[in-house]
């Protein structure tokens, strides 16, 4: 069975891998280009708890599955620094807090206000502040993870971008070419939309966004990897003496070929963080980048137009990386059944 992906970050990746281990009469070709892409940008926080239930399942059978393989670790360069996750005074995690307890037994603890100031080097917080502090979270790099799952030897890699799809599931590639299969996947990210517009195919419920981070030189002590759900501030520990900080760009619609930093936000999210913690924060670099996003929210295999053996598998939604090993897994089956 020949499924052809379009697009080798890691959802393309990961879909190619999950294809192979659950067949291994599926010969999946990924064709992909070469610009930087969400992968590549990825700060890869990687944590069980989401306050949304569905979400939080996923990722926390993602991070149990990580946590569980030797493999997976290295090739993802998981980093276990602990993450904290912060919710307003309204909240209630039980539900969630009870999947994670589920499928990482003692990994997560509830601190309230007192709690999380005696523990985390947070300056003040809002009266009736929570907390969900996992030991068994932190970071990978996505870059490193899909370049490890395309060197699996029952993966063709294609170097050359395709420039349509047709409902019959062939790719129209550079040059003239056209190449049959029996399914085609677009995984391209924030291209998806594009490429299938050009193909004159339905792009429903795809857009793009910017995605941006500041590297900066901070003293931040006793702080994993975090996200703040009140204000979407988050980030984790880089190289050492240096933390990853973002704050939630609004910047839609963007082209992927041309997104540049967005110099306000990155002066906001450097005054935000010293706000924050009351330390010294300098900023280093800003990576700007972009995903693809979906309502509802969430990397997902979704037929293109009905009865044609056409999919896409994006929409990760600047949440991809904790998802992928989970995601990817439901996919390839749904994609085999
Ligand atoms: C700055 C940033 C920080 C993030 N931080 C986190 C985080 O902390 N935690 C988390 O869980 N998620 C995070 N995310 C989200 C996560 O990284 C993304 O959801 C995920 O990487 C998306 O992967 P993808 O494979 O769908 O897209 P991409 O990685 O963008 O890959 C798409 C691929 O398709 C290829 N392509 C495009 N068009 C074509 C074509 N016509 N032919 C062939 N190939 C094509 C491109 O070359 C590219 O390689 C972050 C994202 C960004 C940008």
């Amino acid at each position: 069975m020949r499924i052809a992906i379009i697009g080798g970050g890691i959802a393309g990746a990961l879909l190619a891998l999950r294809l192979r281990q659950a067949s291994r009469r599926v010969e999946p070709v990924v064709y992909t280009g070469s610009a930087a892409d969400a992968s590549g940008a990825s700060g890869g926080l990687t944590r069980a708890f989401e306050s949304d239930p569905e979400a939080c399942r996923t990722a926390a059978e993602g991070l149990a599955e990580l946590r569980a393989s030797a493999t997976l670790r290295d090739w993802a360069g998981f980093r276990e620094t602990g993450s904290l996750y912060l919710l307003p005074a309204d909240a209630d995690p039980a539900g969630p807090l009870a999947v994670v307890d589920e499928l990482l037994p003692g990994s997560a603890a509830v601190l309230d206000r007192e709690g999380l100031r005696r523990a985390y080097p947070f300056r003040d917080l809002p009266a009736g502040t929570l907390g969900v502090a996992e030991r068994h979270a932190g970071h990978i790099h996505p870059d490193r993870l899909r370049a490890a799952a395309l060197r699996d030897p029952g993966i063709s890699v294609r170097r050359t971008p395709v420039l349509a799809v047709t409902p019959k599931a062939e790719v129209r590639l550079p040059g003239g070419a056209t190449a049959g299969h029996d399914a085609v996947v677009v995984a391209a990210g924030a291209w998806t939309s594009r490429l299938l517009a050009r193909s004159g195919l339905p792009a429903d419920g795809l857009r793009t966004k910017q995605i941006q981070y500041t590297v900066c030189a901070a003293d931040i002590r006793g702080l994993g990897a975090f996200v703040d759900e009140s204000t979407g501030f988050y980030g984790r520990p880089a190289e050492p003496g240096t933390f990853l900080l973002g704050l939630p760009a609004d910047r839609w619609d963007v082209d992927p070929d041309a997104v540049t930093p967005d110099a306000e936000l990155a002066h906001r999210t450097v005054a935000h963080a010293r706000d924050t913690f009351g330390t010294p924060v300098e900023p280093i670099r800003t990576v700007a980048s972009f995903d693809c996003y979906h309502d509802p929210a969430g990397l997902r295999l979704r037929p293109v137009a009905a009865g044609a053996p056409v999919f896409t598998f994006t929409g990760g939604s600047g949440g991809a990386a904790k998802t992928i090993l989970a995601t990817s897994r439901t996919a390839a089956a749904a994609l085999l059944a």
